[in-house]
């Protein structure tokens, strides 16, 4: 079994869904982020946060996926400063719904005065609530914006276990673990951060509080970074114990804080049945059978 804890599913395809069943992912975790542009008004996020919450939470459950989701205001939109006024004052209202856990991902990007602002701001409220924090940490000038993210974190005071620091590399991880944080790994396909390197960061740092992910979007992404990155943690010999925590135990842990994330969520789970509704709507389309899955049968059945 495992947990992606950083999936941006609402733009993949129920194909990833079933593939990422297939391969063993039982939960994961969809933080809100930007949409690869600009939103432009206040309602753009209010229907997003309700997709995270509602629809896309539905959509997995028919692939036999249990999906939990992360709240707030992404880093670069946060430098729209009179919109993200307007998010601040929605955040409270979703916080705390069923399937949140975790105020996120939230931190620096082009690392501004505004996105300094508005991270400050999501830390007191994550205080405020008791929910865990899931930061990104900026692709450009990291190590600086990976250390500020802890350091304001601190400033605010926030307990180290309850944040997670997202996108690490080897030139962040040692700091991050030292300080007594969660450090989490993005395994992106073709770039620096991939398989091979989690696995001599594995070898080096042991699975203490290291967590892998995917954080597959609409981009170049893989959502099967995660069993992909299991799988060749076992060929080059990583210990199970070591594997069952990377890629899974420790995701739960650090989010189950949340008191929203628990494992008999997905062991028991209700069966498949893609006949189900949401408001009225299926993932079926015309003529399509759905799957159905129960005690007394595991085949699909005729609509
Ligand atoms: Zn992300």
């Amino acid at each position: 079994m495992f947990i992606d804890p950083h999936i941006h599913v609402s733009s993949r395809t129920t194909d990833d869904y079933e593939a990422m069943q297939k391969a063993g992912i039982v939960a994961i975790i969809e933080p809100a982020f930007w949409l690869g542009q600009p939103r432009t008004k206040v309602g753009s996020f209010q229907d997003y946060f309700n997709s995270l919450v509602g629809w896309e939470r539905f959509r997995a459950s028919q692939f036999g996926i249990k999906h939990y989701c992360t709240i707030g205001l992404n880093s670069k939109e946060a430098n729209n400063e009179a919109l993200a006024e307007e998010v601040m004052e929605l955040l409270p209202l979703y916080v705390g719904k069923e399937g949140v856990v975790a105020v996120g991902e939230i931190g620096y990007d082009d690392q501004t005065k505004a996105e300094d602002k508005y991270y400050r701001l999501q830390l007191d409220l994550a205080k405020e609530v008791n929910l865990p924090v899931m930061i990104h940490t900026p692709h450009r000038d990291k190590k600086r914006g990976t250390i500020k993210s802890m350091d304001v974190s601190e400033e605010h005071g926030l307990d180290p276990s309850m944040v997670v620091v997202d996108h690490n590399n080897e030139e962040t991880v040692k700091e991050v673990l030292d300080r007594g944080y969660w450090a989490a790994f993005t395994i992106y396909p073709h770039t620096k951060m991939g398989s091979e390197r989690m696995v001599e960061i594995i070898r080096q740092y042991g699975a203490e509080r290291i967590i892998v992910d995917s954080a597959a979007d609409w981009g170049i992404s893989d959502p099967l970074a995660v069993p992909k990155t299991a799988r060749l943690m076992k060929e080059k010999g990583i210990k199970d114990e070591h594997i069952h925590l990377a890629c899974y135990q420790n995701a739960l842990s650090a989010y189950g804080q949340s008191g929203q994330m628990k494992e008999k969520d997905w062991l028991e789970a209700q069966p498949i049945d893609q006949r189900s509704k949401l408001a009225g709507n299926t993932v079926l389309r015309g003529g399509q059978s759905p799957r159905v899955e129960g005690s007394a049968s595991s085949d699909i059945v005729e609509n």
